[in-house]
């Protein structure tokens, strides 16, 4: 039997709710697929600084390197708002991102029939529409030096080494081997040097994945065309700030904040997490979505223990729950049950349950065959 270790964030707000729900469907998952999990909690954020005076500890990031997997919650809250800057619960993700290596972050936006009319868009523009955008995350013009401000002027410098365009790239066109296997490459090479020197960069790496297409797009026709019509897209990969406000487009026309995983990936750590933040205003309620959360730990089955029959299964659920029309607050709509966190999970973890002996079944099969 194969053994993970976990560690777990829960964090701030809704973080420990959420995660109460994804340990329960990591736990069905361990009795079914023969694997088991064991989680290491840590505290990170907020109640970190409640406790250790600092959001992320050495000892907790030391957990996080040796863990097979983190699986965070969501930090932050207004209680701790009057901390220095540096000392603020969202410094300290950034804190754990950096020590981690986690330079390329994915954060998919999967459509789902049953929640079609949650989004701004046409249901006939989105319907069909599954995109996971890569972004570049430790480095370009959030990173760059020199910066800075004075009086008269403000500047940053935005550096893309070889090293950096050549992970990134393998990155999503190994993720779109496992999808639809078209990469677009977002830039903006018609006006700035460092993104002819991305174009180039990924071009080559492309020569490695001739079995995938590739093409090219400047980040304001790529904003445009998420937008007019998001279908035509498998893998978005581009830099860190272009990735930062693309993503979010993405997450938006999803309808939901409260439905988006992601998967920040380096060479040696994976940090799965929720898009979401702590939902101050409805944590302890029993009202939080759980579904991102869930889907981030199914992302982790996924990408980093190579157990897609699982993953697939969480997936599955979520749908086939939805399609009966249930949904948490902020997901619902007419005709709909509005249920609590908890009997969320319960649903996805009885649908998860009917679809596991199909599943294991399956997969004896193909080993046999
Ligand atoms: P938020 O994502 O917490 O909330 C935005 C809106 O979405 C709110 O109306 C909230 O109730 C709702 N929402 C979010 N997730 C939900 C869920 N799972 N179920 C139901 N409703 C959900 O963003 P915010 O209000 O801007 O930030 C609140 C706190 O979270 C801040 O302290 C912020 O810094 C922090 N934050 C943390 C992260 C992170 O840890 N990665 C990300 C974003 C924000």
């Amino acid at each position: 039997m194969k053994s993970y270790q976990l560690t777990i964030l829960p964090g701030d707000g809704i973080g420990p709710e959420i995660m109460d729900a994804a340990l329960q469907v990591l736990d069905l998952v361990s009795q079914e697929f023969n694997v088991t999990f064991d989680y290491e909690e840590a505290l990170f954020g907020g109640c970190s600084i409640d406790s250790n005076g600092v959001p992320l500890t050495d000892e907790t990031i030391e957990k996080c390197r040796q863990s097979d997997a983190v699986l965070m919650g969501a930090v932050g809250g207004s209680q701790w708002d009057n901390q220095p800057h540096e000392n603020k619960p969202e410094q300290g993700l950034l804190k754990l991102r950096e020590s981690l290596g986690l330079y390329a972050n994915l954060r998919p936006a999967t459509i789902y029939n049953a929640l079609l009319d949650a989004s701004s868009l046409k249901p006939s523009v989105l319907r069909g529409a599954d995109i996971m955008v890569v972004r570049e995350l430790t480095g370009g013009i959030y990173f760059g030096s020199p910066r800075g401000m004075d009086k008269d002027k403000g500047w940053n410098t935005l550096t893309y080494t070889k090293e950096e365009v050549e992970r990134i790239a393998r990155t999503a066109f190994e993720l779109a081997r496992k999808r639809n296997n078209r990469v677009t490459s977002i830039h903006k090479a018609n006006v700035l040097e460092s993104s002819q020197f991305w174009r180039e960069v990924v071009e080559d790496v492309h020569k490695e994945f001739p079995d995938v297409f590739l093409n090219e797009m400047y980040v304001d026709n790529a904003a445009m065309q998420l937008v007019r019509d998001p279908k035509q897209f498998d893998v978005i990969v581009t830099q860190n700030m272009f990735g930062d406000i693309l993503s979010d487009i993405s997450a938006m026309i999803t309808g939901s904040l409260g439905m988006l995983p992601s998967a920040s990936l380096g060479e040696k750590h994976a940090l799965y997490e929720p898009v979401h933040g702590t939902a101050p205003e409805i944590a302890g309620q029993n009202k939080a979505n759980p579904l991102a959360m869930i889907g981030s730990a199914a992302m982790m089955l996924d990408y980093t223990f190579e157990m897609p029959e699982a993953a697939g299964m969480i997936y599955d659920a979520i749908g086939e729950v939805l399609e009966l029309g249930f949904r948490t607050e902020d997901i619902a709509s007419q005709n709909t049950s509005v249920v609590s966190t908890t009997e969320m999970r319960n649903l996805v973890l009885e649908r998860c349950a009917d679809k596991s002996d199909t599943i294991i079944e399956m997969v004896r099969m193909s080993y046999e065959g």
